[in-house]
């Protein structure tokens, strides 16, 4: 078994849709990036390319590469598990932490399961996400940015 991490963050910016697990969600701000900014998916595409010992999204799909501007992140995600997938492994689970003081998010957390596991073909028991606040500490705390992190373990197939 492998195990690997993953940590995102992204500025809130007003104009910008709000997109976490694949799920847009009802938000005056939004994440701002070079691709959709989906914090989630990025880090969970961080801890599985980690636990394959395949890189960094930023290796395989670099924010000045102007084919990914605008991109869905779930599409990132999908291909850095097939990169997995190839290399021999597949998802045991997988365990999400976002990082936000608003908007309240746990309401939509079994969209961005639905969503996840239904783009990574996916048990539901493989996947847990939930959301925390920061407790108004920092630039997280002050709404400036959502954080993710994410763990994951990767078996033999
Ligand atoms: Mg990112």
């Amino acid at each position: 078994m492998r195990i690997g991490q993953g940590y995102d963050v992204h500025r809130l910016e007003s104009g910008r849709k709000l997109i976490l697990g694949g799920v847009e969600i009802p938000f005056e701000k939004g994440l701002l990036g070079h691709s959709d900014a989906d914090a989630v998916c990025h880090a969970l595409t961080d801890a599985v390319l980690g636990a394959a010992g395949l890189g960094s999204i930023g290796q395989h799909f670099p924010n000045t590469d102007p084919c990914y501007k605008g991109i869905s992140s779930l599409i990132l995600l999908k291909q850095a598990y097939i990169l997995a997938q190839k290399a021999g492994y597949t998802l045991g689970n997988a365990d999400v932490v976002i990082m936000a003081e608003a908007p309240k998010l746990m309401p939509h957390v079994p969209h961005m399961l639905a969503t996840l596991t239904t783009a990574l073909e996916l048990p539901a028991h493989a996947l847990h996400i939930k959301a925390t606040t920061h407790e108004g500490l920092g630039a997280i705390g002050r709404g400036e940015g959502i954080a993710v992190s994410a763990v994951c373990l990767l078996v033999p197939i």
